[in-house]
């Protein structure tokens, strides 16, 4: 470890999914992928210093030849643009910044110029200046050209690293997180994203601690600095005293006992004491969760993201790679349900097609149904695949993002043109396939009482109802402060939305990330919720919440929230009978 930091550290962001990770820190910044990072030995320093004015001069050689190039080509004036990348090799700041994480962090040259350069570069991308923030180009350009001048054969590597490392980043994709390699990262955390981002709900369902909104952690967390990750309470601990490892050693060992407390009750019915049974599923992104999902004994999946099956290509697979996939959930949940929701890209999901123009709003913009609708061919090889796979379990369809019944009807049409096509192919299905909508925009929960004949059941999607109600947009963490589950108005809504589900003799769940909060599950029975479906790691604490509550205590508690005008006081209310039946879920 370095000597020259003992101090402990503790960066406060926002948690977004539980757990904790304990390990050296990698700082992924922007732009292209890190070198290898490794500790050198104190008397390789020298060696490691020159390795580095190697790399430089041949990057200063290789600049000159081009510049001289492009003179003969251009003229002067062009070719002054190398004079500026030759200035950087120069810079003083730089040389002594590389020299210092050589000789005082042990860290290779390669990694340390790589980190110091990355400083340079997060700073410029934060500059309001458009014509300093462009120059980044330039300087990634130089950054890689000396990178790539570094001869791996001759470094030399004495301390190998150890795999296991907290991620540190300005930000992360669905797909980033996706490409995290689960045996080496332990958690991560990040600049920027909030609560409900799909970032973090991939997190959630992979079990990796994170934590978002640490302000400015590229720029000051280094690369190796030992570290603790708090995904309960959202802290970022650097240099921890070993008082501070021993209490998170302490707490791991708590959280494991409770762990394994809950898996013992995996089979247990999800009634509560008073008897109302509630359905509990499980959300899915991958199949690779599956064994999770089948793990933590959830009875069915409640909700597939289908637009998850982009991250292997461009397009959405056809429509019997589909409905291979599809056939491989059923039949593993089989004789539990498996609803497959079709395609919701966009927003901040992957986009279904690169479009011509950038949307100004992309959650306002072309998203769930309304691109299903808007591209037919591609609609109607998702339904005929989920159809194909209804012949050998129990599927269901939904719609996302539905805004009004024109919308179910069509979508029901093409469902309606796809079965008539594979009847007549001979192609056996589910007749009787139940249909059903997320209901996530305002406009579709109030007119719920209409929608409801139209289809089999209703699943609330908090996460975007919540958003578009209270027109906070939910991975921006400017306005996170906003988001508010207990909100008032979102908690009317979903109490209309399930009035009219039983007005229609319907069932209602909830899929959203609200579904798996465990302060809320009083809250959302209260309010006559007949399903959750949560990430399967939450499957358990949810399990025990439903099996600890009474129906009738939450109802009456529901009652009063829908007439309550704070959402603080509605999250008091939840918050109170939650820690009433199962406090020791909750710190
Ligand atoms: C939701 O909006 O609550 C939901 C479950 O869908 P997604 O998070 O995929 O938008
Ligand atoms: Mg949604």
């Amino acid at each position: 470890m370095p000597s020259a930091v003992t101090q402990e550290i503790v960066l406060q962001g926002i948690p977004v999914s539980p757990g904790i990770g304990i390990g050296p820190v990698h700082v992924v910044a922007r732009g292209f992928s890190a070198p290898e990072v490794y500790e050198i030995r104190e008397e390789d320093v020298p060696a490691e210093k020159e390795r580095f004015r190697a790399a430089l001069e041949e990057t200063k050689g290789q600049l000159d030849e081009l510049q001289q190039r492009l003179k003969s080509i251009s003229g002067e004036q062009e070719s002054e643009i190398f004079e500026a990348h030759l200035m950087v090799l120069e810079d003083r700041a730089m040389l002594d910044r590389v020299a210092e994480a050589i000789a005082e962090r042990r860290q290779n040259a390669e990694f340390a110029f790589y980190a110091v350069m990355q400083h340079f570069l997060e700073a410029m991308r934060r500059v309001p200046d458009p014509y300093l923030r462009e120059r980044t180009t330039d300087l990634e350009d130089i950054c890689q050209r000396v990178l790539r001048n570094f001869r791996a054969e001759e470094a030399p590597r004495h301390i190998a690293p150890d795999g296991q490392h907290i991620m540190v980043a300005y930000d992360m994709t669905p797909s980033d997180t996706v490409a995290i390699n689960r045996r080496h990262v332990l958690g991560f955390a990040t600049e920027v994203g909030s609560v409900n981002s799909h970032t973090a709900i991939l997190a959630r369902s992979l079990g990796l601690p994170a934590i978002v909104g640490l302000e400015d952690a590229v720029l000051d967390v280094r690369t190796l600095a030992p570290a603790i990750l708090d995904g309960y309470s959202g802290r970022l601990i650097l240099y921890p005293s070993p008082e501070t490892l021993d209490r998170y050693r302490e707490i791991q060992a708590r959280k494991e006992k409770v762990r394994l407390d809950l898996e013992a009750q995996r089979d247990a019915a999800t009634a509560t004491t008073d008897g109302r049974t509630i359905t509990l599923s499980s959300n899915i992104e991958f199949l690779d969760e599956l064994g999770m999902v089948l793990n933590s004994g959830a009875k069915g999946v409640g909700l597939y993201r289908t637009e998850f099956l982009l991250l292997n290509g461009e397009e959405m697979p056809g429509e019997l790679e589909q409905a291979d996939t599809y056939t491989r959930l059923a039949k593993a949940l089989a004789p539990h349900p498996v609803i497959i929701r079709t395609l919701d890209a966009g927003g901040d999901k992957l986009p279904v097609e690169p479009l011509t123009e950038p949307e100004p709003n992309p959650f306002l913009g072309w998203r769930g149904i309304r691109v299903s609708l808007d591209r037919p061919g591609m609609f109607k090889e998702q339904l005929r695949g989920i159809l194909r796979a209804s012949a050998h379990g129990k599927l269901a369809v939904m719609f996302p993002l539905v805004s009004g019944i024109g919308e179910i009807r069509r979508a029901k049409d093409y469902l309606k043109e796809c079965m008539d096509e594979l009847s007549k192919e001979g192609v056996p299905f589910d007749e009787r396939l139940e249909t059903g909508v997320m209901i996530e925009v305002p406009s579709a929960a109030v007119i719920a009482d209409l929608i409801a004949p139209e289809v089999d059941f209703f699943s609330i999607g908090t996460n975007d109802l919540i958003q578009y109600t209270v027109a906070v947009d939910r991975v921006n963490h400017h306005v996170a402060e906003l988001y508010r589950p207990t909100h008032p108005a979102v908690v009317r809504l979903i109490k209309k939305t399930v009035d009219a589900a039983n007005d229609a003799g319907i069932w209602t769940g909830v899929c959203g990330e609200m579904a798996g909060d465990i302060r809320l599950t009083p809250l959302l029975l209260g309010l006559g919720v007949e399903e959750l479906s949560v990430g399967p790691h939450q499957v358990p604490g949810v399990r025990r919440a439903i099996r600890a509550l009474s129906h009738a205590e939450c109802a009456a508690m529901a009652d009063e929230a829908v007439r309550t005008p704070l959402s603080a006081d509605i999250m008091k209310s939840t918050l109170s009978l939650a820690q009433k039946y199962y406090p020791e879920l909750l710190d």
